[in-house]
């Protein structure tokens, strides 16, 4: 889902903004401030901790219906993202966003309001901690900072309740992982370890050596936002130049920004940032583990992964799904940051029912399914920088391999337009990415694991994109036929074949 797409030629729009206009836009987009993309102006819906309620799906199927979009998509923060709009939200419009809880009604904090959570808080047997709480200690406390809206509209938040479903890989700025020594301790010692964003973009964020106890972890996220933004102020960030967390940590250094840190807290603590090796590293959850039907911690309760496709929901499934969560679940929705979602709180006996009112509307269930780990970003229609149509040519291949094999193991594919790969983090199986040596004749350029794979040949290695689903086809039909057994990942069996 990139943003710099938003930096583009306004005669290719054909819209009548101005210059000036078009640099405020220039920047990540919440629901008051769009951006400029190829394919008109882009939005974002913050939905903190990725929950929503069924009146809040009702909102937005008719916020849809009012603009004239058929559907909107699911991000890689859990959040909402409108795309193609022709001109701003009317405000009447916003005003009933924030009147149902999709909009901060103070508009300075709506941009920093991302905060991803373990899409099963609370529900998940095997959680250390139920984050749902902290998450929302954290939302009250920004509601009574708009001081903080200087902060970049990337800056975000990870709340990993150290569970089945874990988010600590996510590339947040600022990441609380529930951690626990001893299994003894499970349920009673509700420790957090800090992490901070200090890589690269995309990278997950670093264990800095910091233990946190409930009730310190509000007052350290505080401090080290209010820290942030005296970093902008000391890099001559305003209201359109917004440094991000790592950037400012960089130009302090850790030790200095810990001790400036420590400051904004007050002396209540001691300690020291630091590069920590005996902290846990960030714990990645399978993309497609919270797929299906699962059981939760509350007895005789399940949730349920829904895919989306592309993280495409449109105004007739989210409808649906509203209504399916209300009349069979507790009436709320939880979107992953794997562009799916959860609908909790399932009865057993409602069960079949409930799954085959989702497949009615289109949507499928299950890990194996060829567009249940299809990630693209905005490909041509959406970003200047793409040489591919790579939302077309995603949906392509999962409709031919929908129709043509049957994948008993799910296997990760990923279009990338260009070498920035906004839509995905982590190392896919597969990726396709965009090449275009002459523009009247785009190309993927595939990589198998991240690395050109030993048995691709040389004529398959550019491939025109309907080119694509034969030649993905024809590396799953390797893989089945050639693999030690069923249990053997892709990824395992093209590892072994490089030796
Ligand atoms: S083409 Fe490149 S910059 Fe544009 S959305 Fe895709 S990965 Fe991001």
């Amino acid at each position: 889902m990139g943003t710099c797409e938003s930096t583009i030629s306004l005669r290719r729009m054909g819209k009548e903004l101005d210059v000036l206009s078009a640099i405020e836009r220039a920047i990540c987009p919440d629901i008051y401030h769009p951006a400029v993309a190829s394919d008109g102006l882009l939005t974002r819906l913050r939905i903190p901790g990725g929950v929503l309620n069924s009146a809040q799906c009702v909102a937005i199927a008719q916020l849809l219906g009012a603009i004239g979009l058929e559907y909107l998509q699911v991000t890689n923060r859990a959040n909402l993202q409108l795309r193609a709009l022709s001109r701003d939200l009317a405000p009447e419009l916003l005003t009933k966003l924030a009147a149902c809880g999709l909009a901060a009604s103070n508009t300075a904090i709506e941009g920093i309001r991302s905060m991803m959570m373990s899409p099963t808080a609370g529900i998940d047997a095997r959680e250390l901690v139920d984050v749902r709480p902290l998450a929302a200690a954290w939302h009250e406390y920004l509601d009574r900072h708009p001081e903080l809206g200087i902060l970049s509209t990337k800056f975000s938040v990870g709340f990993d309740g150290g569970g089945s479903v874990g988010i600590s890989d996510r590339p947040n700025d600022i990441t609380l992982l529930a951690v626990s020594d001893s299994p003894m301790e499970r349920l009673r010692q509700r420790e957090f370890s800090l992490y901070l964003s200090m890589g690269d973009r995309g990278d997950a964020p670093s264990p800095v050596g910091v233990r946190l106890t409930l009730a310190e972890c509000v007052p350290m996220l505080a401090a080290i936002a209010q820290s942030y933004r005296v970093g902008i102020l000391a890099l001559g960030g305003d209201s359109r130049r917004k440094p991000r967390l790592r950037s400012v940590i960089h130009y302090y250094g850790l030790a200095e920004f810990s001790a400036i840190v420590r400051r904004e807290l007050a002396g209540s603590r001691h300690f020291i940032f630091k590069n920590s090796d005996l902290e846990p590293d960030p714990i990645s959850a399978n993309a497609d583990c919270h797929l299906g039907v699962h059981p939760q911690r509350q007895a005789g309760l399940y949730y349920l992964g829904v895919v989306l496709p592309l993280g495409r929901w449109t105004i007739a499934q989210i409808q649906g799904l509203g209504s399916i969560a209300a009349r069979y679940g507790s009436g709320n929705i939880r979107l992953t940051p794997w562009q799916n979602l959860i609908i909790p709180d399932l009865q057993a006996v409602d069960l079949k029912t409930v799954q085959g009112l989702i497949s009615a509307l289109g949507l499928v269930q299950t890990a194996n399914h060829p567009s249940s780990l299809l990630r693209a970003c905005a490909g041509t229609t959406g970003c200047q920088f793409s040489a591919t149509d790579t939302q077309t040519d995603a949906i392509a291949l999962a409709d031919y391999l929908a129709a043509k094999y049957s994948l008993d193991r799910p296997l990760s594919i990923h279009f990338s337009g260009c070498d920035k790969s906004c839509a995905q983090h982590d190392r896919a199986d597969i990726t396709l990415w965009g090449d275009n040596p002459n523009p009247e004749s785009p190309r993927y350029r595939l990589e198998i694991d991240g690395l050109t794979a030993a048995f691709t040949t040389e004529s398959i290695d550019l491939l025109p994109p309907e080119r694509v689903p034969i030649a993905i086809g024809n590396l799953i039909a390797t893989y089945h036929q050639n693999r030690l057994n069923p249990q053997e990942s892709f990824r395992s069996f093209t590892r072994r074949d490089r030796g």
